[in-house]
Formats: C-alpha cells, structure tokens, sequence
C-alpha cells in the first residue's frame, strides 16, 4: 500500500516540511521542534508521576536540547562528548544523568568534577571506579531483561547485569561509600511487547524486596526508553503504554511509588523528522532481472543506520500519482556493498520513480544525524535543518 503522510503528520506539518524541503539541497533532515514539544507533552500527559530524562544521543541538535531544557526535561548523557555539550547550554549537572554503564575512570572523574552525581553501573569494575573518582553519588543499577526478540532495536545484551548480581553490587558499593539509588532497565528500543515491561519491573520488585532485608532501601526505578515511534509496524498508542505500564507498577508497587524516571529518545525525536532524499540511479542487474536497484543519495552511513539487518522500517514517500511497484531495492549512495537499506522489505513506490525523483523518509528524527559518518567516501555529514 502507498504510503499516505497524513498517517504520519497533519496537513499543516506535512506542507511545512515540504515547503522548507523544497529550499534545500539533499540529503537533508528537517526536523520540526513543535512535534518534540508536543510529544514531550504527551508524555508527561501519560506518565505524570515520572521524571524524563531525554537519552540526548537519539538526536543532540542544540535546539532539540534548548527546547527541552526550557520545558523543565532533565537529560541522560551517554559520553563526556554528551555532558560538555548539555553543560554548554547551561543546563545544570544536577538534571543529569550519567547513563552509560562503559567508562572510562577519567571520564567518571570528569563528570564527577563537572558535578554529575547520579551514575548507571552494572558492574564490579565500574563500581570501583565510580567508588573512587565519583564518592558518595547515587548510584543506579541496570539488569538485564527480555524482550529482545519483540524490540525493533534491542539493547539488553550488552547492558545489565543479573539481578542477583546486582543485589551483590548495590552492596558492594553501599560498602564502598556510594549512594545505593535504584534500579534501571531498558526493555529494547522500540518495543511493541509492553509485557517486556511487566516481567521488568517484577525483578524490580524482587530486588528491592531483598535488599530491604538487608537494610538498603532502594528509592527510584529508571525504566529506560523502549517507548515506540511510528514506522510501518503497528505499534499501541501512547495511552495504553501508560495505562499497563502504570498497573504493573502499581501491581507491584502500591501506590507509594518509588521515585520512577523514563529515559526516552526514540519516541519523543523520531516523529518530528523528515529526511529528504534524491534518486540518484536506477539501475537493473540482468536483461531477465525482475528487481531494480534505486541508488539514494543517502544511505547506510549517512543517516540509515537502524536499517541494519533491516530493523527500521522507515515508511517512503514520493510525490505523484500513478502505479506502485515492489520491485526496488533500496541503496545508499557509497562505495560499500553493506549499504543497502532494504532488499527484502519492500516499500511501495511509483514505478516511473526516476534520477532526480525525490524520496522522503518519514519518521527519521532519531538516531540518523548523530548516526552517519563524518566523511566515509567523502560524503559530508548529514545536514540538519531545524524548523518550526
Ligand atoms: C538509548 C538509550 C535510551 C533511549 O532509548 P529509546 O528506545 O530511544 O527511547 C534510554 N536509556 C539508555 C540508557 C539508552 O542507552
């Protein structure tokens, strides 16, 4: 089925990217602050009781960062690269977050001079440098969880431990001094199962429930992001992620919740980006070849990251009437056989598509411009064009 943008964005929005993208030179990402605004307001709509901390490396833009320091958002910084660049804009290291569970000891003592005092951790290692060059912070724990396999982008391998692991670090660094603070997940990025959530806070439940035993009261629940954008998956409303992940934790919380924190970045960045392509070639294989090859000029390395191994799928749109095919696979412009974007998911487009068409990829405000490369093949980076 065609694409219809007014799935994705009102008349008005829709005519203002397009107006703007006509200005403009491709590849291009529009993106359009008063959908952050409004998603960011939709959130704090449905999770009233939680503090968000946007995860900045979905989209880093300056503006997208002022806008959400004047709404009041605290933010979660994955680097010092991150921290220097919030810490610019004046937004103070008491709404930060340090949510990295991989650093450096020098870059904890770096975020620790700058005043950072809450940290991520999932391991020995880190605990004992975080015991070191960042003494007496609060300190989150991050564990493992399922759902992999119902998560577009799925996170959790890399990160968390188990949670009885991490039952035995909450002590180690209440031993060494630090401030046991609570316990983070991150369920996969994009995540249509809400139930990852239910069996997610369950743990939670378990490792405070333990740790009280001890006599260490745990006081937050950072629940990562997960939340999903719209692409060609179906995926629930907002409201009904609310609505079940609020009775699971008041299932296993009771109504006195602990401090509960969101870290999204997908879902409140993604909508509000357009990346504006071109038709570079179009090109066929073998005189028998039922397939064509359409050539962007952008591709893997130049804002299409998440579609490795095909996770993302980005909903395609071109202009005009006339038939639709299936029969494109879609390429990036460089020298690399990796950049192919799709060959196996198909997104319906015109079939007189030629060079110099324009593709627009909807959906696209997180994780493209802070994803592409500086120069591969000599492409420049991703230019981004903020408006509102
Ligand atoms: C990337 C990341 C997020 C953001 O996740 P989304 O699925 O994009 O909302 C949140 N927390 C941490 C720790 C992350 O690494």
């Amino acid at each position: 089925m065609r694409i219809n943008v007014h799935d994705y964005y009102s008349e008005a929005e829709w005519k203002l990217f397009r107006s703007e993208a006509d200005k403009l030179e491709t590849p291009c990402l529009l993106v359009n602050l008063n959908i952050v605004e409004r998603k960011y307001a939709e959130l704090k709509e449905y999770f009233p009781f939680a503090k968000i901390y946007f995860a900045v490396k979905a989209n880093p833009a300056t503006e997208i960062l002022e806008l959400l320091r004047a709404l009041g958002a605290c933010f979660d910084i994955a680097s010092i690269y991150e921290l220097d660049k919030v810490l610019s804009l004046g937004i103070s290291p008491d709404r930060l977050s340090f949510g990295n569970t991989i650093k450096k000891a020098k870059d904890i003592k770096y975020a620790y001079d700058k005043g950072v005092r809450l940290f991520a951790t999932d391991s020995e290692a880190d605990i004992k440098n975080l015991a070191k060059y960042a003494p007496n912070s609060k300190v989150f724990f991050r564990i493992l969880t399922e759902g992999g396999e119902t998560a577009e982008w799925p996170l959790s391998r890399k990160f968390g431990c188990h949670p009885d692991m991490a039952i035995d670090l909450v002590m180690l660094a209440a031993e060494l001094g630090l401030e046991p603070y609570g316990i983070s997940f991150h369920v996969g990025s994009q995540q249509r199962d809400i139930g990852a959530w239910d069996s997610a806070i369950a743990k939670v439940r378990y490792i405070f429930d333990y740790l009280e035993t001890q006599n260490i009261k745990l006081k937050m629940i950072n629940m990562g992001g997960g939340f999903p954008a719209k692409y060609i998956s179906r995926i629930n409303e907002m409201e009904v992620y609310s609505d079940e992940i609020t009775r699971y934790l008041n299932e296993d919380f009771g109504d006195e919740l602990p401090e509960i924190i969101l870290e999204p970045g997908r879902s409140l960045v993604a909508e509000a980006g357009v990346l504006v392509t071109e038709v570079v070639l179009i090109s066929e294989k073998s005189s028998v070849g039922l397939d064509k090859w359409v050539y962007l000029d952008a591709g893997k390395f130049n804002g299409f990251a998440e579609t490795w191994e095909e996770s993302i799928k980005y909903p395609l749109y071109c202009e005009g009437r006339g038939d639709l095919t299936n029969n494109f696979i879609i390429a990036g412009p460089t020298c690399d056989s990796q950049d192919v974007m799709y060959e196996q998911y198909r997104n319906p487009l015109p079939s007189y598509l030629k060079a110099g068409d324009r593709v627009y990829w909807l959906t696209t405000g997180a994780y493209t411009a802070s994803y592409c490369s500086v120069e591969f093949n000599g492409f420049p980076p991703l230019k981004v064009k903020i408006i509102k």
